[in-house]
């Protein structure tokens, strides 16, 4: 079985890219992770998935103990078999949606208890059980079961839910034990202080993990703020394993996050915007229900590779929006997964060919050029 690694091939300023190896396959970095949320990245097919340039995909954990449970997906086979996607899948511990879609939440020492947003009925998440969940959805990246609070907050407050992470992280990484081919990853806390990230980073380091996340950011705090955080949140972790920016993010979030040093990172945003009608292009955002799209017979994106844009109509893609079609989720969503992958690769390549800074000018022009003019 390959042993799970991670090996920097080129770097530009602290861009880097690299290839992660695990059991199930590569992972180009950097890498955005489509979000699987309930076993299926929704509207799409695992074969377009992958065809769009994703060589791994996030499960949710918290989701996926609660329906239609970990056990039931185990004795089916493990996640992988169960949505039918073979390669690489990362899950997260859970911890943070318990915060933020979980009712009647309870935080102790011991972990987490919680009522389910779907029945009502109660369950408890402890690292020792988030790792449990995790191996029985047999995902190859695992998470250690974290906390963070909302910011703004105070820094007694920040420090305390930091230092209970680290506590967890200890915890998660006993019960996680020995599993060849499969990868624990450790997550950095400490909300904007320079000071509790290097603590909580200097924890993880001693604890020892196959990559480190940055965790509770993009959680209201602006882009500003997050870069700041980031400038020096990332140089804290080791260099020679991968750094993971969790839940983030629009494009030029994710642009600004490379260019701090960061090699993964997932988001909902471009399959939930893919339903709400918002559509990512190299010249920004655009939204179909507009009434300017209904005589265009013009692509969304005419450098565009995917059959949204190569097949399609921007007055078609208007048209079944507007009758609330099932296409549109699947045309949509499909174009701005690949307009995300077609983004990361661009970058890969710019970092190789040592030309980041370029690379991202021109990025931010043609965003601020704005849609095409109305026919
Ligand atoms: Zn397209």
């Amino acid at each position: 079985m390959q042993a799970f690694g991670f090996e920097v091939r080129a770097q530009d300023g602290k861009a880097r890219r690299g290839i992660i190896r695990t059991a199930r396959g590569e992972i180009r970095t950097p890498a955005f992770m489509p979000v699987g949320t309930a076993a299926t990245v929704k509207a799409m097919m695992p074969d377009s998935v992958r065809e769009t340039g994703a060589d791994i995909l996030l499960g949710n954990t918290y989701h996926l103990m609660l329906r239609p449970t970990a056990e039931r997906i185990d004795r089916l086979g493990g996640l992988h078999k169960f949505m039918n996607w073979e390669r690489p899948i990362l899950t997260d511990s859970g911890g943070f949606q318990v915060m933020s879609l979980a009712a009647l939440r309870k935080l102790t020492e011991r972990g987490v208890t919680f009522k389910s947003h779907i029945d009502g009925s109660k369950h408890e998440i402890t690292p020792e059980r988030s790792m449990e969940i995790q191996r029985l959805l047999g995902s190859d990246i695992v998470m250690c079961f974290d906390e963070c609070p909302a910011l703004p907050a105070d820094r007694a407050v920040i420090a305390e839910s930091m230092r209970l992470s680290m506590r967890w992280a200890q915890r998660s990484r006993d019960a996680f034990g020995d599993r060849p081919g499969h990868a624990l990853f450790g997550i950095q806390q400490g909300g904007l202080e320079e000071d509790f990230r290097a603590e909580s980073a200097a924890a993880l380091t001693d604890i020892g993990f196959d990559g480190y996340a940055v965790g509770g950011l993009a959680v209201g705090e602006g882009q500003a703020a997050m870069f700041g955080c980031l400038d020096f949140a990332a140089d804290q972790l080791p260099e020679d394993k991968p750094r993971y920016l969790m839940g983030v993010g629009k494009p030029d979030d994710i642009v600004g996050a490379v260019k701090r040093g960061i090699d993964m990172m997932d988001c909902v945003l471009p399959s939930r915007s893919g339903r709400t009608g918002q559509v990512f292009t190299r010249r920004g955002v655009l939204n179909i229900k507009n009434a300017r799209h209904m005589d265009d017979p013009r692509a969304l994106d005419e450098d565009c590779r995917c059959p949204a844009c190569r097949q399609y109509s921007r007055a078609y893609l208007h048209h079944v929006f507007r009758s609330q079609e099932i296409i549109s989720s699947m045309l949509l969503t499909w174009h701005n997964m690949t307009y995300y992958q077609d983004l990361m690769q661009e970058m890969r390549d710019a970092i190789a060919e040592q030309r980041f800074a370029a690379w991202e000018a021109a990025f931010h022009a043609g965003r601020a050029e704005g849609d095409i003019p109305p026919l």
